[in-house]
């Protein structure tokens, strides 16, 4: 933490103070102007009426994605217009599988393994303490499914009851939603995300009150976004590729069963493999956690991103070898642009004089920092979206062309990340002014070079 960027005046650069005025300050000030939490007067994803709609939207359209993904003919023309029958939505004993996945996954992030990090300084100069894991997690955890799969446990059991496990991870995010939004009433000020007290119940409850609740030493946003989700995803694939084998009476899983499989692991592993990079992300500095986050980490992540496995189960995708290899081209592509960029940027912003970076070019802003305007960094102003959707287009490509369903994934990740890069750029206009318009100048494109 010596190297990371502090906005914040640092405490040692004092301002002529002596240290001990500064605690019987520090006592008296918060009692003598008891302070107020800033309003949000910015609203995103459309307003107060618009989280409206993707509050009732979202968890509707996952499960129409779902019905329509199992269908023989997974075509959107057979858009299923009629709710399905409530016993193929709600099991008791798939809820209590839910919950125990969860508690299992909450145990081992609480193992005292990897190493303690500190977050990015909080608004009151102080940082959390995090314990990195992940990536034992997700080791314990495919020894756990490949134990319980050797003892004949029959994983493609959550294949034939996917609504059901879809559902109960719909409730429990919601039951997660109406705690955190009911627990932020006792947060401090500081502990408040700067954009989610609108004081629109609605909006506020969307967007998440409280920036990093906490539990005594567990962070529950940060344990959602990196664990039950993202380990469930590569759970719930595998559980696909053996519906496959059983469903189609096959010996060994299709090529584009295992290459899904394999593409997504590797996306999986290196997420949790470099774990410590999400505490510098938006989702953990600047968004609090409330339903939009709840939602997506624990239903959105594992219930859609595991679409193209879930349609290859039951559907074929015959890939001649040369497409093969040619998806498997991409893919190393992508990661490669992926990995680099966010690598890259990473290390520039915790040592911006490391000497393995001394070759890029940058241009100095009046925060202090730097931005980066060549390599990956100067083709377009975020690499990391492209390597991360040419990626997403090899999953997609591995389900053939037969319909559009496997290709949700790829347009919602293009609207997010055009989507997030609007976000990032209006925060990154306002930290940086002037520099950024000079770094928009230099650099033109925003994800796609020529294009946009
Ligand atoms: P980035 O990692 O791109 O972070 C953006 C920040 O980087 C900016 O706010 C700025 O912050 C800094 N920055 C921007 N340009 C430069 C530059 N030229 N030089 C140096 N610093 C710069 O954003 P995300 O957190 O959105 O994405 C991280 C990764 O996660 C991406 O690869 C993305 O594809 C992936 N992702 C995937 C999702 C999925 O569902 N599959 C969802 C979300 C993200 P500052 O200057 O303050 O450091």
């Amino acid at each position: 933490t010596k190297n990371r960027y502090n906005l914040r005046r640092r405490k040692d650069q004092g301002d002529g103070r002596p240290a001990e005025l500064e605690k019987k300050l520090e006592a008296i000030l918060p009692q003598a102007t008891p302070r107020e939490a800033v309003k949000t007067t910015e609203l995103e994803f459309g307003g107060r009426f618009g989280v409206l709609f993707w509050l009732l939207f979202l968890p509707v359209m996952v499960l129409a994605l779902l019905i329509l993904c199992a269908q023989e003919d997974a075509s959107l023309l057979n858009f299923p217009l009629t709710p399905p029958p409530l016993h193929s939505l709600w099991d008791c004993q798939v809820f209590g599988i839910v919950l125990l996945w969860l508690l299992f996954q909450a145990v081992l992030s609480l193992l005292p393994i990897g190493k303690v990090v500190e977050g990015m300084p909080l608004k009151n100069g102080k940082t959390l303490k995090y314990r990195i894991n992940g990536f034992y997690a997700l080791i314990f955890s495919a020894i756990s499914v490949g134990a319980a799969s050797y003892n004949e446990v029959d994983l493609s059991y959550i294949h034939g009851h996917f609504l059901q496990f879809y559902t109960s991870a719909l409730i429990i995010s919601i039951l997660l939603s109406v705690y955190l939004f009911i627990r932020s009433r006792w947060a401090a000020v500081d502990d408040l995300a700067p954009a989610g007290n609108s004081g629109y119940v609605f909006y506020d409850f969307f967007m998440g009150r409280e920036l990093n609740p906490r539990i005594k030493d567990f962070d529950i946003k940060f344990f959602c976004e990196m664990r039950p989700g993202l380990i469930g995803w590569v759970v719930i694939n595998f559980a696909m590729l053996l519906a496959e084998m059983k469903h189609k009476n096959l010996d060994t899983p299709s090529p584009a069963m295992l290459l899904v499989n394999g593409f997504q692991l590797l996306w999986v592993a290196d997420g949790l493999w470099h774990e410590e990079k999400l505490l510098t992300m938006m989702d953990i500095v600047h968004d609090g956690f409330g339903f939009m986050l709840a939602f997506g980490d624990l239903a959105w992540v594992p219930f859609t991103f595991t679409c193209q496995a879930y349609y290859l189960a039951s559907h074929p995708s015959d890939l001649s070898a040369f497409w093969i290899v040619a998806i498997m081209i991409m893919n190393v592509v992508g990661y490669y642009i992926f990995r680099k960029a966010n690598s890259q940027k990473f290390a520039f912003r915790r040592n911006p004089s490391d000497p393995a970076l001394s070759h890029l070019k940058t241009i100095p802003t009046a925060t202090g920092k730097s931005l980066i305007v060549s390599g990956l960094w100067g083709f377009v102003r975020h690499p990391n979206y492209l390597g991360d959707l040419i990626m997403a287009l090899a999953w997609s490509l591995s389900c053939g062309f037969n319909h559009v369903i496997p290709y949700f994934y790829l347009i919602y990740l293009i609207l997010l990340l055009v989507h997030r890069n609007a976000r990032d750029e209006h925060q990154c206009r306002k930290k940086y002014g002037l520099a950024w318009g000079e770094y928009c100048k230099t650099v033109r494109y925003r994800i796609f070079p020529g294009i946009y």
